[in-house]
């Protein structure tokens, strides 16, 4: 007998007889013996539809309502889904964020989890009722509904699983797993049987977009194995037939580069002629974090009198504009020029096993300049190597990588 936290986003909500196929996998979870819990997503739609009703009454809505609104889509599938399992004889209970409780700090519409109390769960568990958990919300000390940012089930998801010491959390969705590369450039593009919780956090922030960051940061720091797998095939969880998440010495077969990911929202930053003395890239990158953007690559070019130097860097591109503000209104790059530019794209190699491998970025360069590709910027960490490179290439690049490293292979 296994405890398994089971996660149905979305689309795998979508309707009443989508509703009722999620209720059968865990009707057959139940019959194998297993202690379930699951949680449930808005219906597809939902959200989007509550934020607009928000947005169309107020631009400036008050965010503590904002939660309370948005809040209620999960409310509706976590009673139709215990409905739906009861009708198949299994003895369920829905659960919302407040009764658990699930206490999150003040920080309206992204609010942090901060405990879970196990009490009501633990004993649903045992009497071997399925609890059905409303995600997405919590509620502060102060008793107001607090929503865990966009994708934030899957973070209730993980945190129960968490709470819970479950075996494993399975998190449905419309995808039957993680692919070494997105399948809709590269058609060979493999699912990963096995991946570990570092790979997957620089897949999953390289918007390989199945699950929230936060959930994967979470899932590593508390050694919650998390299986994401499809809610359209026959197979269940306790099949495991999707991509498991899981710490590293879990992983038997273990490639050098096991990803290739890309993100085509990024915008670079040239800032020409700062002075190259101590202190000018505190200077710079200083008031950009106070500002709360995130700078992702750097490079500071050689000056070649020594005296002045560039600085390039990139930033998301819905930053971009106030980045420049930020940048123009200190004096020390009033007067400099910068230059910027939205037509490039990062594309990066991902894997554990580059820590004890030499020569995955020469295989990337090799690759690269194989297509005739140019790198604006590359940076590099212990498991991950990036470029910066024309948006126009991006797809060619991908490719190139991918039978560069023989990602295709099977095991
Ligand atoms: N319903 C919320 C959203 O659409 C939370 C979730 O689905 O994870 O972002
Ligand atoms: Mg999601």
């Amino acid at each position: 007998m296994a405890r398994i936290v089971a996660k149905f986003g979305g689309t795998s909500v979508a309707d009443t007889a989508r509703i009722e196929k999620a209720a059968d996998k865990i009707a057959r979870e139940v019959a194998l013996g297993h202690e379930v819990a699951v949680i449930v997503s808005a219906m597809s739609g939902v959200t989007n539809q509550l934020i607009e009703y928000c947005a169309a009454i107020s631009e400036t809505y008050d965010v503590r309502e904002y939660d309370t609104v948005v809040a209620s889509g999960e409310q509706v599938t976590a009673g139709l889904m215990a409905i739906a399992l009861q009708k198949r004889g299994i003895s369920a209970r829905s659960w919302l964020g407040w009764q658990v409780p699930i206490i999150s700090d003040e920080v309206h519409s992204k609010a942090r989890i901060q405990d879970i109390k196990t009490p009501l769960m633990e004993d649903s568990l045992k009497n071997k009722h399925v609890a059905v958990l409303a995600g997405f919300q919590g509620v502060t000390t102060e008793k107001r509904i607090t929503t865990l940012g966009r994708g934030g089930s899957d973070t209730t998801a993980v945190a129960l699983a968490a709470a819970l010491k479950a075996d494993r959390c399975d998190i449905y969705t419309d995808v039957d797993g993680i692919y070494t590369t997105d399948p809709r450039i590269v058609p060979e593009a493999r699912k990963i049987t096995r991946i570990s919780y570092e790979e997957m956090l620089e897949l999953a922030s390289l918007g390989a977009k199945v699950l929230q960051v936060r959930s994967v940061e979470m899932a590593y720091k508390q050694n919650v194995p998390v299986q994401v797998l499809s809610s359209f095939d026959d197979a269940i969880g306790s099949d495991l037939p999707g991509t498991l998440v899981t710490k590293e010495e879990d992983i038997m077969e273990q490639y050098v580069v096991n990803g290739v990911a890309f993100a085509k929202d990024e915008a670079k930053v040239t800032v020409l002629g700062v002075p190259d003395v101590p202190g000018v890239a505190a200077k710079l990158f200083g008031p950009l974090a106070d500002a709360a953007i995130n700078v992702d690559m750097i490079v500071q070019n050689i000056s070649p009198d020594s005296t002045k130097t560039d600085m390039t860097f990139t930033i998301p591109q819905t930053d971009l504009a106030h980045a420049l503000e930020v940048l123009k209104s200190q004096e020390l790059f009033k007067n400099s020029e910068i230059r910027t530019a939205t037509d490039v794209a990062k594309v990066s190699v991902v894997g554990i096993g580059m820590r004890s491998h030499a020569g995955v970025a020469k295989t990337m360069f090799a690759a690269l300049a194989e297509k005739g590709i140019n790198i604006q910027v590359i940076s590099t960490s212990e498991i991950k190597v990036s470029v910066l490179i024309a948006k126009e290439y991006l797809e060619l690049a991908v490719r190139a990588l991918h039978a560069a490293y023989g990602l295709e292979k099977a095991a």
